[in-house]
């Protein structure tokens, strides 16, 4: 059986069944446009999580929503920094308000399970915010069922997937903007648009445990990669994939009780 995840591609008669029949959990995937160094595209935060919603999707038989393809600012120990050409980036209250109307207008349809999957560290909190916000709304219009989950994305890895991606230790997490684990990932899902020729191969930044601002971007490394990515491969690319489907599905199977169907996606 093959049948569409993503909500925009469905007709609206069959999504209203989907809705009323199915409940599925609804999956809005939200990124960035953001420099991730000059080996990769600035669509990296966003063709992520939306590949890996996509295919939590086809198994649990539920629903991807068009990402959110532009983020919150980027910081220098995370992403950069919002100074780079090219990085472009929304006000925490512009992203607060996006996540706030499309959660309402889901509601509004009748979905009452929603996953807000995030590929873009300086997202967090504003996506919180605009979760409570609409929450919030929702109850004062006497809808007090929808449950809405947040995953990131990146803590579902084995240890063993770890240990063989970083046999010398793992940066960290914001370290790893454009970094082995991102630059893997793309070599899987997106070959074509990564130049390994221009991988960096320079050492971690190192910045201070202060943030000053305006921010001082001092530290941060020219091209725009807070680690190395020379190592990266599309297998260790495939290793994190699957790692990272498999521990969503679990998630959304724990959370909202979705049911492992396989379902072939389109
Ligand atoms: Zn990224």
């Amino acid at each position: 059986m093959t049948r569409p995840v993503r909500v925009a591609e469905i007709d609206w008669t069959e999504y209203d069944r989907r809705v009323r029949e199915e409940r599925p959990v609804v999956i809005l995937p939200v990124g960035s446009l953001e420099q991730h160094g000059p080996h990769l595209p600035m669509n990296c935060d966003a063709v992520i999580p939306t590949a890996l919603s996509e295919r939590v999707a086809a198994r649990t038989g539920d629903l991807v929503a068009p990402t959110l393809c532009y983020g919150y600012k980027s910081q220098p120990k995370s992403g950069g920094g919002n100074h780079f050409t090219g990085t472009t980036s929304l006000d925490g209250e512009t992203l607060i308000r996006m996540v706030r109307d499309i959660v309402s207008e889901f509601a509004r349809h009748g979905v009452r399970r929603m996953a807000v999957v995030d590929g873009h560290y300086e997202n967090n909190m504003f996506l919180v915010e605009g979760i409570d916000l609409a929450l919030r709304g929702l109850r004062r219009d006497g809808i007090d069922d929808m449950r809405i989950a947040k995953i990131p994305y990146w803590e579902y890895v084995t240890q063993e997937t770890m240990d063989a991606a970083w046999p010398e230790g793992f940066p960290g997490w914001p370290l790893e903007h454009a970094g082995l684990m991102e630059t893997s990932v793309m070599l899987h899902l997106h070959p074509h648009l990564v130049d390994m020729s221009k991988a960096p191969d320079h050492p971690p930044a190192d910045f201070p445990l202060y943030d000053i601002y305006p921010t001082d971007t001092s530290r941060v490394p020219w091209t725009g990669a807070l680690s190395p990515s020379v190592a990266a491969t599309a297998e260790k690319g495939e290793r994190f994939v699957a790692d990272y489907v498999d521990g969503m599905t679990d998630a959304l199977i724990e959370i909202f009780g979705s049911r492992r169907q396989d379902i072939a996606a389109e």
